[in-house]
């Protein structure tokens, strides 16, 4: 196996998740059947983020997680079908579903207010 083969592999799962740049399917919670976004409202973009691991009802406490680098970039709240957030702690908001309250599936920085960012690997991708 060459890095080419995991390259191609990378690129089919992108190209059935993204089209112009922007989400080609709906966005959903993977645990539950909460739409988070309607198709083409975020944008891709490559980005190394920390993100605790995934569980119900997480706080914002420091805690094991790992760094994700592929994002979908969001940039008004109000795009957003549904979202949750956990407390601000050091300028950080996560992103949970707003429904079962799974998460983190993203991070927000309230000092940069028009970023929101859903972790690719983290969301269901559906039409
Ligand atoms: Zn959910």
């Amino acid at each position: 196996m060459s890095e080419a083969n995991v390259d191609d592999v990378a690129k089919n799962k992108y190209e059935m998740m993204v089209q112009d740049g922007k989400n080609r399917t709906k966005i959903y919670c993977q645990r539950c059947p909460s739409i988070i976004l309607l198709p083409q409202k975020a944008i891709m973009k490559e980005k190394e983020l920390f993100l605790p691991h995934m569980k119900k009802k997480p706080n914002a406490a420091p805690e094991d997680g790992e760094t994700l680098k592929e994002f979908w970039l969001v940039e008004d709240m109000f795009t957003f079908e549904n979202l949750g957030f956990t407390n601000t702690v050091d300028n950080i908001k996560y992103l949970i579903c707003a429904d079962c309250e799974v998460g983190p599936i993203g991070v927000h920085d309230t000092r940069q207010n028009k970023h929101f960012y859903i972790a690719l690997d983290r969301v269901k991708h559906a039409d």
